[in-house]
């Protein structure tokens, strides 16, 4: 927009009876007790009767109450405004103030563009204002040519112009303006300190900011904020929660939107004791229904673990908004109760409330792992219809992610396929879809592709490659890519790029250079890097390294029982009975529980889960009935059940003291008898798939003419005709 400032300035004269007798009239006095616009009609009527409004000061009066007072209403203020043929400069000062303060500030820059055009001369009442909109709508070379209106009309040293000035230019990013004005003035008030403050703060300059605050002649709870929020902003959670200390300390009553800030800050550092504190502070203060702290407080409690208190509030609060049932099913999801995120999401369907972009991002991960596919399914469809012009590629991404992750990673690929345009996330979440499909040739093929397209990898690129790689044990292409991520792409290794590389030496017997990988890793081994090296001691049947590894797993995670049933696999396999009786022992002394097998299966976009021996789910005598029609066939064809893993599952083998009432057996009898025949069954299991139900589904899939996709913790199965698409490998 071009201001001119050109057309002749000069002021009508008015024509009002002398100010005293106006002032005092009782009909204007009235209008300081209108509470709305009907006492105003009212109002105005009388101004009318008593001739009072082919005045410009009653006009003014009257205008003034409507465009500002807050039971005023900007639309009336206008239609009075059109019957003055020749409004002064109040009431044109007035009209932009009006507008400044509303939720469309460019119409108070068209006033005063239309006020200066009609030949009346803005004064030290008006550019605060337009500048003050400036700011709202970050018009920076607006900005600047009121600023040269300023110097023109000769107002820069008042006082209220000069910090409206240090204001726009803070707002506006353009923080060096705002400082030279900022030095130059000889008032430093309060306000151009915290506009300056604002200025650094919001932008990062968080020193800079803390120098002024320090230096600030009287702190109010705007500059506070401007702090608390900058640290915030800035990823810096702990400095947000010491200035907010500071507050207290210096008796400033905190605001709704301090209230909100330290509380993400909580939420980040998971500090539950000082939100609670907070909890009872805005209860105290008669916050507590407001929707906003109830929603920051719905966040804070639920990413502090308390999701129980969380939710408390989330059933309590009468006006929930879109934001509301965001932090609530993102906090199921951020704390992994997944089943109790797709509950919400339901209901929220259920509810008024759309869900928007912010939503899916929290949903789509529970989808993925629940291997809820008809649910995700349901949600691309929606995603494409009212999100595609959006073009929110972490929305795709996460799309692509749930895919891979249900299993169906055709569909991922389709996905990606049609996106519009890609980042780096993007390309990572497919590299690492096909990796975990054990689709090791496609995964390498698209990266390649991804690096002539000009992307330039990160860890998380080369965590896919190289479990890529992993997966398909190709140790010599797995060395080549370690290297080249180091040397080529500068990325230091973490300790899930060590732990590709040293699962596919362990699994190739190369235990010497597995340790001697670990001793210039410069960090400790964790215990994945321990279990995946004794699963190779027990293919290699190498006891004695396996005895040493299970100690070094024990002494970093003295709970973890996987490393004793590990190693009592080892013995099994060894035919050292003795060995696998003493482990059984101990385990049963030190009273350790095993993590139950769990598998999950959707039908009918229902998600229904199987624990070890389960017998609770509706179905369960029918499931059972067809798992001894399965045992049946597999006798008939040959199939012997491999007893090595005994340990394993010990527990079930109590309760139960069979091996064909796994988990994930239960899963895909299920599956067999609730979905149509040549219907593709997806289970997914929460640990690996045991060395007996692979070689079971194998067959399986042969029997009953089924391709079964098995989603493990490591990896996907796909099997079909007797064979699955692992080898044999995982
Ligand atoms: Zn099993
Ligand atoms: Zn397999």
């Amino acid at each position: 927009m071009l201001l001119s400032p050109s057309s002749p300035l000069h002021i009508l004269p008015s024509c009002d009876p002398p100010y005293k007798l106006l002032r005092d009239h009782p009909s204007l006095a009235l209008l300081s007790k209108c509470k709305n616009i009907q006492d105003l009609r009212q109002v105005h009527s009388q101004i009318i009767k008593t001739g009072l409004h082919n005045t410009q000061f009653a006009l003014s009066k009257l205008i003034e109450f409507c465009a500002i007072s807050p039971f005023g209403d900007l639309n009336y203020a206008l239609l009075v405004f059109r019957t003055i043929q020749e409004p002064n400069q109040v009431i044109w000062n007035t009209v932009i103030r009006g507008h400044s303060l509303s939720s469309s500030p460019i119409l108070a820059i068209e006033f005063y563009i239309r006020m200066i055009l009609s030949g009346v001369v803005p004064n030290s009442y008006t550019l605060p204002f337009v500048l003050k909109s400036c700011a709202k709508l970050a018009a920076s070379s607006e900005g600047k040519q009121i600023h040269a209106h300023v110097l023109k009309l000769g107002l820069e040293s008042d006082a209220f112009v000069h910090t409206s000035l240090i204001n726009m230019y803070a707002q506006n990013g353009e923080l060096e303006s705002a400082r030279l004005g900022f030095d130059k003035s000889y008032l430093r008030d309060a306000v151009s300190y915290t506009a300056l403050i604002t200025g650094y703060a919001s932008r990062g300059c968080l020193d800079e900011a803390r120098k002024l605050f320090d230096e600030i002649p009287v702190r109010d709870v705007v500059s506070w904020n401007a702090m608390i929020s900058g640290y915030a902003q800035s990823g810096r959670y702990q400095e947000a929660l010491e200035v907010f200390k500071e507050t207290c300390n210096e008796n400033v009553v905190p605001n709704e939107s301090t209230m909100v800030t330290v509380l993400s800050a909580c939420a980040h550092l998971g500090c539950l004791d000082l939100g609670n504190w907070i909890q009872s502070w805005i209860e105290e203060h008669g916050l507590g229904n407001n929707l906003h702290t109830v929603n920051a407080l719905i966040d804070m409690y639920s990413k502090c673990g308390d999701l129980n208190k969380a939710r408390e509030l989330f059933n309590s609060s009468k006006q929930r908004d879109v934001i509301s049932w965001n932090v609530m099913i993102g906090g199921y999801t951020h704390m992994s109760h997944y089943k109790e995120a797709l509950m919400l999401f339901r209901q929220m369907l259920r509810s008024d409330i759309e869900p928007n972009d912010v939503t899916f991002l929290s949903i789509l991960p529970a989808c993925a792992y629940l291997g809820a596919i008809d649910l995700g399914k349901w949600i691309h469809a929606y995603i494409d219809k009212n999100f595609r012009t959006l073009n929110n590629i972490s929305l795709w991404t996460s799309l692509i992610d749930m895919y891979a992750k249900c299993g169906n990673i055709e569909a991922a690929a389709q996905v990606f396929d049609g996106m519009n345009s890609k980042n780096l996330a993007s390309w990572n979440a497919m590299i690492s879809g096909l990796a975990m499909h054990g689709k090791t040739d496609k995964a390498l093929e698209l990266f390649s592709r991804m690096i002539s397209e000009g992307f330039i990898p990160d860890d998380i690129t080369f965590v896919g490659v190289l479990s890529a790689c992993k997966h398909a044990g190709l140790l010599d292409l797995g060395r080549q890519y370690f290297t080249s991520m180091i040397q080529d792409y500068k990325i230091s290794p973490k300790l899930q790029h060590y732990g590709c590389l040293i699962d596919l030496l362990g699994r190739a017997g190369l235990f010497d250079e597995a340790e001697a990988l670990i001793g210039t890793m410069g960090m400790k081994p964790d215990g994945a890097i321990w279990t995946s090296l004794l699963g190779a001691c027990r293919a290699h049947g190498n006891v004695e390294l396996g005895e040493s590894y299970a100690k070094n797993l024990l002494e970093l995670e003295p709970e973890n029982t996987g490393a004793y049933v590990l190693l009592s696999n080892i013995y099994a396999g060894e035919g050292r009975w003795t060995d696998v009786a003493r482990i059984r022992t101990r385990l049963n002394d030190k009273g350790m529980k095993k993590v139950p097998g769990c598998s999950s299966i959707e039908v009918d976009s229902v998600v229904h889960e199987f624990l070890v021996g389960d017998k609770v789910h509706p179905q369960w005598k029918q499931i059972y009935k067809m798992l001894d029609e399965i045992d049946t066939l597999l006798e008939r064809s040959g199939f012997v059940p491999d007893t090595s893993e005994v340990l394993y599952d010990m527990d079930e083998e109590w309760k139960e003291g069979s091996l064909s009432h796994h988990s994930e057996k239960l899963a895909i009898a299920f599956g067999l008898i609730s979905t149509k025949p040549g219907t593709t069954i997806r289970i997914v299991k929460n640990l690996r798939v045991c060395g007996n139900c692979h070689s079971a589904t194998k067959l399986i899939s042969k029997i009953f003419n089924r391709e079964i996709i098995a989603r493990d913790r490591n990896r996907f199965h796909h099997f079909k005709d007797g064979s699955c698409s692992c080898n044999d490998y995982w």
